[in-house]
């Protein structure tokens, strides 16, 4: 039992014998009839409700074959080539599918006079059904083909190779030809592995970046992988984590238009889980200049609001704090004498 939906309407349909389909109308509670006979042509292609239709419907066509293919996030995002294994039948050698032996033919069957269709009433319905004498072929076969046993085709192992477009995703079905000769139709149905690395929204791709405090801080290059491989990236100075890079055209092909979609970057600053001494240290005399309102762990708070760190026992520490110092006096110095070259220069003028 499958379920098809057709003009906004959910069809149940099952298979009951040879080609007829029995089809519910499934949440149409106003309509009377919830059983109708169709015919169909193949088992997946366009069928009609004609109840006038005369033609028989027997086509030669055997029921669609579906087969499961498992792919990788990288093959569906970029088309990969399978080749399958499969039992499929075919058109019969000996009789070109003509169901009858080489030299003898076939006649038309007296009870449907080769319509292949059966009427009989039932209330409001014209029920209309498979002949029961010719099976709907609409034709008696007097010399069934040796080969065959009067069924025009015959199983044979094949492989067939199919070239899955790039773009695919899980759980979407294509239909394979299987050439001129066939009375089959192949239905591939792609099962999408989960990417570590990549997420994806359509046709474009994310993926999380980890960078340090530093290249946060400063900026830099860095290699990403991309689904067609690395890319070289900026990181503007003064990222943070959550920011996005677009890389247009770097996503995956778009199935239904032209082009490509794009490949976003999730920034995730990551700062080291284990300092080192020499680490810790620099960080804590970063952290004695830090303006956030935050009581960062072995800076204490002044009264007069500015950060403050016991760096007794802390050599490292100390020794940076008396450089930064001696820094801060080069500096203050540099400048006053600068100010004071500017106003002698104005004064002069
Ligand atoms: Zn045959
Ligand atoms: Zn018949």
């Amino acid at each position: 039992v499958i379920q098809i939906k057709r003009q906004n309407m959910t069809h149940m349909v099952q298979q009951v014998h040879n080609q007829d389909l029995v089809v519910t109308f499934l949440g149409q509670p106003q309509r009377n009839c919830s059983v109708i006979y169709l015919r169909i042509k193949g088992f997946f292609s366009d069928f009609d409700f004609g109840m006038d239709n005369e033609s028989g419907f027997d086509d030669g066509m055997e029921r669609a074959q579906e087969v499961t293919v498992n792919l990788t996030f990288n093959q569906a995002a970029c088309g990969v080539n399978k080749e399958l294994d499969l039992n499929l039948m075919v058109e019969c050698g000996r009789c070109k599918g003509s169901k009858s032996e080489p030299g003898t033919s076939s006649s038309v069957c007296p009870s449907c006079q080769g319509s292949g269709m059966q009427s009989v009433n039932s209330g409001p319905f014209l029920m209309r059904s498979t002949c029961s004498r010719c099976g709907g072929s609409g034709r008696i076969i007097k010399n069934a083909c040796h080969d065959c046993k009067g069924r025009g085709k015959v199983s044979q192992r094949k492989t067939i190779r199919v070239s899955i477009p790039a773009g695919v995703e899980d759980g979407q079905s294509l239909r394979v030809s299987l050439g001129e000769r066939a009375v089959q139709e192949l239905w591939v149905t792609v099962r999408v592995e989960k990417s570590k690395t990549f997420r994806r929204d359509g046709s474009d791709v994310h993926s999380d970046v980890n960078i340090s405090l530093p290249l946060a801080a400063l900026g830099g290059k860095l290699s990403v992988p991309g689904i067609y491989g690395d890319i070289a990236i900026d990181i503007p100075k003064g990222s943070c984590s959550h920011d996005r890079i677009r890389l247009p055209g770097k996503g995956i092909a778009r199935m239904n238009s032209f082009g490509y979609g794009d490949h976003y970057l999730n920034i995730r600053i990551q700062p080291p889980k284990r300092l080192t001494d020499v680490q810790r240290a620099l960080l804590l005399a970063m952290a004695e200049m830090d303006d956030l309102p935050a009581v960062i762990n072995g800076v204490t708070m002044t009264t007069d609001g500015k950060q403050a760190i016991d760096d007794t026992d802390q050599f490292l520490l100390s020794q940076i704090r008396t450089v930064l110092k001696r820094y801060e006096i080069t500096k203050s110095k540099s400048s006053s004498a600068e100010s004071a070259e500017e106003t002698r220069k104005k004064s002069k003028m």
